[in-house]
């Protein structure tokens, strides 16, 4: 007897083919020309399909087309990458975000060279093997990189699937009822560009507000189109209210003008990076006199009204801006203004020094 699973996806198979052939007609017409992205006929390099898929993970493709050449130049190959320090990998995150990503690529680069002779694996269950691969990214190189028969789904094809499949059940279980499907989507022929049809998809045409029905390939068969009920799918379950912490954040300047700044330890959140000195983030309403015991230096610090507010995954930070001077620098990283970019600022901290004028 068949399982549910397997019994739907062996139902869906012959509309798959049929709709991976009308998606792949559409693409040959319609694909996004994207700088990490083989034009038609040509392959793909491996190690650029590697390092977008990392980047376009939580980052859009408009921040990720300023920022990937700039990255391919400095680390032009994985040998490059891997014989990087980790602190120049991060700088050359900058404006990225999420350098946890970063950290993984390098890793993973370490590991193609010392385990894999400098070639990248070529399926995805070898690729999930390197530090910091997921599913996702791993299906996405094997399909892009090496024409692997996978099909890899992210949040724009569950949306996409969802719609055409009309699945109500709300998310996250709805992704795996998507990826479920997604199998019998598989395709043994140009899964490279069914893989970015599907990509193009989500991203041009079954947006996530308004989506452009009547131009889509698969306005015909889309059940959640012929239900009236596409633009609703799939569905959330209710969010649990982000939490706040709070904290103060210390622009320390010496009589030459330079701030004084500290590295993060190399794991965790912002992990590696640079900050301006700052309390411990707790949960709000924030004690004041608490967090200036925290403070490098005992000064009269001066608060800037308006806090800098940053939102993570998993909480939302605001910090309070104090600012001072001193005659008695402590020990530590003192930087020049003029010569910040030599740092791996994230972007929390690049608001601070804006707020500060100092960027
Ligand atoms: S018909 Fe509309 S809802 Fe359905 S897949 Fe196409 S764009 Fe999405």
């Amino acid at each position: 007897m068949r399982s549910k699973t397997s019994a739907t996806v062996d139902d869906h198979r012959p509309v798959a083919t049929s709709l991976s052939q009308k998606l792949l007609h559409w693409y040959d017409q319609h694909r996004r020309h994207l700088p990490w992205r083989a034009e038609p006929g040509a392959a793909a390099d491996p190690y650029r399909v590697l390092v977008s898929e990392l980047m376009l993970q939580q980052t859009t493709v408009a921040t990720v087309t300023g920022r990937f050449e700039p990255f391919l130049s400095r680390f032009p190959d994985i040998e490059s990458l891997a014989n990087a320090d980790e602190s120049d990998v991060l700088h050359a995150w900058q404006g990225l975000g999420y350098y946890r990503r970063a950290r993984a690529l390098h890793a993973a680069a370490r590991d193609v060279m010392s385990k894999h002779q400098g070639r990248l694996p070529e399926t995805a269950e070898a690729l999930r093997d390197l530090p910091g691969i997921g599913d996702y990214t791993a299906k996405a190189v094997a399909a892009i990189a090496f024409g692997q028969p996978v099909l890899p789904i992210d949040g724009n094809g569950v949306r996409v699937l969802a719609r055409i499949f009309a699945i109500e059940t709300p998310l996250p279980k709805a992704a795996n009822d998507v990826r479920a499907l997604a199998t019998a989507f598989e395709p043994t022929e140009r899964p490279a560009d069914l893989a970015q049809a599907v990509m193009d998809l989500g991203a041009t045409i079954c947006r996530p507000q308004k989506p452009l029905c009547e131009v889509c390939p698969w306005q015909d068969e889309c059940q959640g189109r012929r239900a009236g009920c596409a633009e609703s799918l799939p569905k959330r379950a209710r969010k649990a209210k982000r939490p706040v912490r709070q904290g103060v954040a210390f622009l320390l300047t010496r009589s030459d003008g330079a701030i004084l700044f500290r590295k993060r330890p190399p794991r965790g959140l912002l992990g590696g990076l640079h900050e301006l000195p700052t309390s411990t983030w707790l949960p709000a309403p924030l004690d004041r006199d608490a967090a200036i015991a925290e403070a490098p230096a005992q000064l009269n610090w001066r608060f800037h009204e308006q806090p800098v507010r940053h939102v993570f995954t998993h909480f939302t930070l605001e910090l309070d801006l104090a600012e001072a001077e001193t005659q008695h620098p402590p020990e530590g990283l003192w930087q020049s203004c003029t010569a910040l970019e030599q740092l791996a600022l994230p972007t929390l901290v690049k608001k601070l020094l804006r707020q500060a004028g100092r960027m």
